[in-house]
């Protein structure tokens, strides 16, 4: 009988115990978003993968083709080409390519830059069925933002 009545009080208290912890969560401001339909904002320190920075006085990219990115890069996964362009002494990138499956996000690139053309993208919610998917032309998207 004396183990019934400690049973029915442990139990009693412990749902008690649940009923406070839940009631509390009630009245705390909700943290959890519904996503997808809800997203967050990103802070400003995230690191998506790089992208280039778009010159907002040129209209254009920052960056003059120097492959100190790709060179200094410890996962070799920046591909960077320039062109020569009749009438400019200097030449013009011509292609950049990123491998985002072998980038391990250590901000080298970004560092190393001389003219400062590379910044970490906030694009969080990245999902594909290939590897290929994460093969990005980073040149390519930022002349879809400056059309
Ligand atoms: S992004 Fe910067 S480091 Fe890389 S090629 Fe362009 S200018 Fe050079
Ligand atoms: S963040 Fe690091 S690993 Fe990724 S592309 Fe830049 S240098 Fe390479």
């Amino acid at each position: 009988m004396k183990r019934y009545f400690s049973d029915l009080f442990v139990g009693g208290k412990s749902l008690v115990d649940g009923l406070v912890v839940t009631t509390k969560a009630l009245f705390q401001p909700i943290v959890t978003v519904q996503y997808p339909r809800e997203e967050i904002d990103i802070t400003p320190n995230f690191r998506g993968h790089i992208d280039l920075i778009l010159d907002p006085e040129k209209n254009t990219f920052r960056c003059i083709a120097c492959g100190m990115c790709e060179r200094s890069c410890p996962s070799e996964c920046i591909q960077v080409k320039g062109k020569k362009v009749e009438g400019k002494k200097k030449k013009t990138l011509a292609l950049f390519k990123l491998d985002f499956t072998k980038c391990s996000l250590c901000g080298t690139c970004v560092e190393i830059c001389p003219t400062q053309a590379l910044e970490f993208s906030n694009e969080y919610n990245l999902a594909a069925f290939s590897k290929e998917a994460f093969h990005y032309d980073i040149l390519k998207r930022l002349e879809e933002r400056i059309i």
